[in-house]
């Protein structure tokens, strides 16, 4: 089978994916990073590209060639705004076209993209160890047929065969397996360095289909670092009013150093900085929290729900009808963004694959099932087999179903099965059957420390959580003393999507023996307590029933005595209704109330 890649070729990021052993994965040479910057410069008659060019835009700003994407397919007209802002020079060529030039040399677009490509094929080629000649690359949704051309053509000269080339959004949607699941509609949410996409796709068989796109070509995470330049000059003027902005170093710095703001604090709610500006002979130091930013940025993110109103206006929809909404592009990581995203369409989004490499990832399991790969790998954000815990009798207690979507939280309340128990195993257990011995041991602990109560009074709050990595962290925690315990654990650990499959049709196979193996175990609970309480009122008893009534409760006690032994679980519910029956005199009396009460319990 000959690998065929999944290249995602960003205005402001390149990357790679492909699906290796464990699925899906992000190709680049070990210990380096996977996002190769899509920019280059030109420098003695060679080109650098990624990390090191970017460096070059601020020393040498007309041989660095940046947003290039924005380039391709498209006329001197159309361009007209753009050119104006580009430090290097574009011009005119033939068919209405544009090159860059730099120096004496002249490019066009496609082959300035094909360095790029050229660049993440050589690194997808180290780190695979193997040459790599076909690939699925992906473009915007609204990449009309010449942009579509000029990408194919890059990628030819490059030496890459373009297998498809793929939509961004619908990338995205495969990445996270959105193909596999029931028709409906899907939004995607595309906030990267410098544009704005919202695409709505439709899902019908398998197929995914664009029926209405929005977006700003003006709108991205550089407008974030901008309002945040605007933030730190701002401060700095009123305290060293001198200072002044012209040059092309303070402007660079200022820029770093918010970009590095912003990426903090995605991650926490203040962030401190420093400024260095040895130019101006200052380094100031601040602090920003997360929410002077979200202010700051409120009006950039109201501009993109625009958008999100438009795109469904034109489809004629409306965000509730949405069935999945998926975030791509570096700037869905900010907090204030995805809270607004998931305000606006009322569901949480898809999160759990790097919002980064979301659309690399979808065309590298696109590229694997051109190349006849199969679908044997995990979804990325679904718990693939329920979790739960053991309960009485080795019965399985699923808190959290097959399918729910991650991050995941539940939590359920257990107590205590005897008297003055200070202990309880909580055992963790993932799979589909209705017994814990056909399911797998996850892992287990104890909580110790519960104070002595009689069984059934102590509250102990069981709470499942997998976080977005797929880590599932079990606590239990008894509320009237406090005391607590948890455990980590790695639920799908060393499972492929094939094995989960065999689990799932084992589960499908046992199901009626299963439930009836449960049931089993439950009746035989119940019955254990109506005992308990016959012969806890048998004074009453003797008091109430004639010495018939008494043998013939006696009777009906070993009937469903020995119907437990059997193994029809239906039997042996008749057989206890029928022990009620013979009982129900007692509930007459003060003393057998407190039975009845112990029987409804057991028959509710
Ligand atoms: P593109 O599709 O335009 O190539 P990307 O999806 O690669 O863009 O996103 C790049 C943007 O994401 C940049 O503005 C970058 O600063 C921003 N970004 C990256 N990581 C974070 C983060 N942790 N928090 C906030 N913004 C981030
Ligand atoms: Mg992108």
């Amino acid at each position: 089978m000959e690998r065929i890649i999944g290249i995602d070729l960003g205005t402001t990021n390149s990357l790679a994916a492909t699906v290796i052993e464990d699925g899906p994965e992000v190709v680049a040479p070990s210990g380096e990073n996977p996002i190769t910057p899509s920019v280059l410069t030109r420098s003695s008659g060679n080109w650098i590209v990624g990390e090191a060019a970017v460096a070059q835009r601020l020393t040498a700003p007309e041989q660095t060639v940046y947003s290039v994407k924005r380039l391709m397919g498209r006329d001197v007209e159309e361009l007209a705004e753009e050119i104006k802002e580009l430090p290097y020079a574009v011009i005119p060529a033939q068919r209405k076209l544009v090159k860059v030039r730099i120096g004496t040399e002249e490019f066009t677009p496609q082959e300035l993209s094909a360095e790029i490509l050229r660049e993440v094929k050589r690194r997808a080629e180290t780190a695979l160890d193997e040459t790599v000649s076909k690939a699925v690359i992906t473009v915007p949704a609204y990449f009309d047929d010449a942009q579509r051309q000029a990408t194919r053509a890059a990628a030819k000269l490059a030496g890459l065969e373009v297998v498809r080339i793929l939509n961004e959004p619908t990338a995205a949607a495969i990445a996270y397996g959105l193909d596999e699941r029931k028709d409906g509609y899907v939004a995607v949410y595309d906030l990267g360095g410098g544009t704005f996409d919202l695409s709505l796709l439709k899902l019908s068989g398998k197929l995914f289909k664009v029926i209405a796109t929005h977006g700003d070509t003006r709108l991205g995470g550089d407008d974030f670092d901008r309002e945040l330049m605007t933030l730190l000059r701002e401060r700095l003027l009123a305290e060293h009013p001198e200072v002044t902005f012209e040059r092309a170093e303070t402007q660079q710095r200022l820029r770093k150093t918010a970009e590095e703001i912003k990426i903090r604090l995605s991650g926490s709610p203040e962030t401190a900085y420093t400024l260095e500006l040895p130019e101006c002979g200052i380094m100031p130091q601040g602090l920003v929290t997360q929410a002077e930013f979200e202010e700051r940025i409120a009006p950039l993110i109201e501009r993109t729900l625009a958008s999100c109103r438009k795109a469904l206006g034109a489809a004629g929809l409306t965000a509730e009808q949405m069935d999945e909404v998926v975030l791509v592009g570096g700037s869905t990581v900010v907090p204030g963004v995805r809270k607004a995203v998931e305000r606006f369409f009322g569901r949480k989004p898809h999160v759990a694959i790097d919002p980064y490499k979301v659309v690399a990832i979808g065309a590298g399991i696109q590229g694997h099932l051109l190349a006849g790969g199969r679908r044997d790998f995990l979804l990325l954000d679904v718990i693939p087999l329920a979790l739960g815990i053991e309960t009485l009798g080795g019965t399985f207690s699923k808190l959290i179903t097959a399918n729910t979507t991650i991050p995941a939280e539940v939590a359920e309340m257990f107590t205590t099965n005897v008297d003055n128990q200070t202990a309880i195993d909580v055992n963790i257990y993932q799979g589909e059957r209705e017994l814990v011995e056909d399911c797998r041991n996850l892992g287990r602990f104890k909580l110790r420390g519960i104070p002595p109560m009689p069984a059934g009074l102590p509250l102990v709050e069981v709470a499942f959580r997998v976080d977005a990595n797929g880590l599932l962290i079990v606590s239990a925690k008894e509320q009237r003393s406090g005391t607590a315990a948890e455990i980590e654990v790695i639920p799908s650990h060393g499972l492929t999507q094939s094995e989960i499959d065999h689990i799932l049709e084992e589960s499908f196979d046992h199901a009626i023996s299963d439930f009836n193996a449960r049931q089993l175990i439950e009746f035989g609970q119940t019955a254990a307590r109506m005992f308990r309480g016959i012969e806890q009122c048998w004074t009453v008893a003797e008091a109430t029933l004639s010495t018939e009534e008494r043998q013939e409760l006696r009777t009906q006690m070993d009937v469903v005595r020995s119907s437990m032994q059997g193994g029809d679980a239906a039997a042996l519910k008749r057989q206890i209704d029928a022990l009620g029956e013979l009982t129900r005199p007692l509930a007459d009396t003060a003393m057998g109330r407190a039975v009845l009460e112990e029987l409804q319990i057991a028959a509710g």
